[in-house]
């Protein structure tokens, strides 16, 4: 009952929010749940960086984005949280499968995605999971199947997505393509096009971060994205 009733408060509060007039520079003055507020004040994120505070309002509200913002600049937390955010207001559970896939271009970055969001993350059921490649393929097929997030590299997914028996990816809410930039640059373009051909299109929300701006970028976006919000971070120097 005191569940439902907050979430109807956040859902509300989502609503009423308005990113073009908002004046929020922390986390907590955002239309977010309880417990990601704390799971992110207990990993001592508290102000939000230049691109998150430009982000995190309109991906909130369920916009698609394409930021580029240098790298360091705080992306993940620009699209975690979103992500979160709409698994938790959607109640999500093992029972609806895969909600969002994250694609990351390389092993490392994807580790280090997966350690904030175990981080952030620690107070919600929501499962998640890293298919990076390497010895555990066996192993991860067995389990992605009941993964609610799923955060990897391109080629790991794109075979998983061939192979792993029970992975539904109808219902797909969010796809975040990380370092698109870099994904594009280390030849994963069919690749990626291919993860695009088998997700749904209709609920989708899409955010794509890279740290340059690209005419390849471009044209990931503009395959990938429906009427994007862009934010671009200019560096200070
Ligand atoms: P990018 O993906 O843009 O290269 P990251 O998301 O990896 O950047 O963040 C870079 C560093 O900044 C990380 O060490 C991260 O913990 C830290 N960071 C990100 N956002 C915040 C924040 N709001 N407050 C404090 N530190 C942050
Ligand atoms: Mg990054």
């Amino acid at each position: 009952k005191k569940v439902e009733q907050e979430l109807q408060d956040l859902e509300q509060a989502v609503k009423d929010y308005d990113p073009k007039t908002s004046t929020s520079t922390q986390f907590k003055e955002l239309p977010i749940s309880k417990e990601l507020a704390k799971g992110l004040t207990n990993s001592s994120f508290v102000s939000m960086t230049d691109i998150q505070k430009q982000s995190i309002p309109y991906a909130l509200k369920g916009e698609d984005i394409l930021a580029s913002a240098k790298t360091g600049s705080g992306k993940t937390l620009s699209f975690l949280v979103p992500v979160l955010e709409r698994l938790h207001r959607a109640k999500w559970s093992e029972m609806d499968g895969l909600g969002a896939l994250i694609i990351s271009p390389t092993r490392e970055l994807a580790q280090q995605i997966y350690e904030v969001l175990r981080k952030i993350g620690k107070y919600f059921q929501i499962s998640a999971g890293l298919v990076i490649g390497g010895k555990n393929y066996k192993y991860e097929s067995e389990r992605v199947a009941k993964l609610n997030i799923l955060i990897g590299t391109p080629g790991r997914i794109l075979q998983h997505f061939d192979e792993a028996v029970g992975l539904d990816l109808s219902n797909l809410q969010v796809l975040v393509l990380d370092e698109a930039d870099r994904c594009l640059d280390m030849g994963f373009k069919k690749t990626l096009d291919d993860i695009l051909s088998n997700l749904p299109t209709e609920e989708r929300q899409t955010l794509l971060f890279s740290a340059t701006q690209s005419k390849s970028v471009s044209d990931l976006a503009r395959l990938s994205l429906v009427e994007p919000r862009y934010i671009g971070v200019r560096d200070k120097d």
